[in-house]
């Protein structure tokens, strides 16, 4: 893919975010990291909503939080995309948003159970980030982060949001969106009374199996772009 594509991909999955509650005002970032230069990150800026992300006011940031190309405000929570990728090579997309029944399922302290299909994507495989409920605004804090992470694709970020962190755009965007019905799931199931036991683990593993297969991420994500190009028409 060329650079002006990688961020037209970014440009339609911040819309695709927002239209599907993923916004907290002007918070929230997604990051791609270039694929001809991996020690460099494609960020949306500070101070825009992530459906207005452009070709212009897209950052070139290197795996120190430095910005390197671009003249918009760099978010201060960069560390959390620099850190990431520097410890993991097979991450080449990170988002980090504050989906609402996600951070009320954050500060439960209750693990995630696979009493939905969306869960079941998620299935002994979520870091917690507990240090801090403030803004992850330095190198030590961002390795954090990432040390949270460890080798998964989320980390909840406790009271705060989430992270995830996948090879594509395509998987970041579909596995946040998929963790917020998940954990909007459980809240309702809880509130509604007690929990029947869940499937056995072989059976839900297989599900998680087949639902995280790459074209699965594929196919939603461009039919959530598609329906998001329909709204602007
Ligand atoms: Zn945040």
């Amino acid at each position: 893919m060329t650079h002006s594509e990688i961020k037209e991909k970014m440009i339609w999955a911040g819309k695709v975010l927002v239209n599907e509650g993923q916004d907290d005002f002007t918070r929230g970032h997604i990051s791609v990291r270039l694929p001809d230069n991996p020690s460099l990150f494609f960020m949306k800026c500070h101070s825009v909503g992530m459906d207005e992300i452009t070709q212009d006011n897209i950052l070139t940031i290197d795996l120190e939080g430095n910005v390197v190309a671009g003249t918009s405000r760099r978010h201060s929570e960069v560390y959390i995309h620099s850190e990431i990728f520097k410890v993991r090579p097979d991450v080449h997309c990170i988002l980090h948003t504050h989906p609402v029944y996600s951070i009320a399922w954050s500060g439960g302290g209750r693990p995630l159970k696979a009493i939905s299909q969306p869960a079941a994507l998620f299935h002994n495989a979520i870091g917690i980030y507990t240090d801090t409920i403030n803004l992850i605004r330095s190198h030590a804090m961002g390795a954090g982060v990432a040390r949270a992470l460890g080798p998964h694709s989320v980390v909840m970020l406790k009271n705060h949001g989430i992270v995830t962190a996948a090879p594509t755009v395509e998987e970041v965007v579909i596995r946040t969106i998929m963790f917020e019905n998940a954990a909007q799931i459980q809240l309702i199931a809880e509130a509604a009374g007690d929990i029947a036991p869940e499937f056995p683990r072989d059976d839900i593993e297989k599900l998680k199996h087949d639902i995280s297969r790459p074209d699965q991420f594929v196919v939603n994500f461009d039919y959530l772009v598609r329906r998001a190009k329909r709204r602007q028409d």
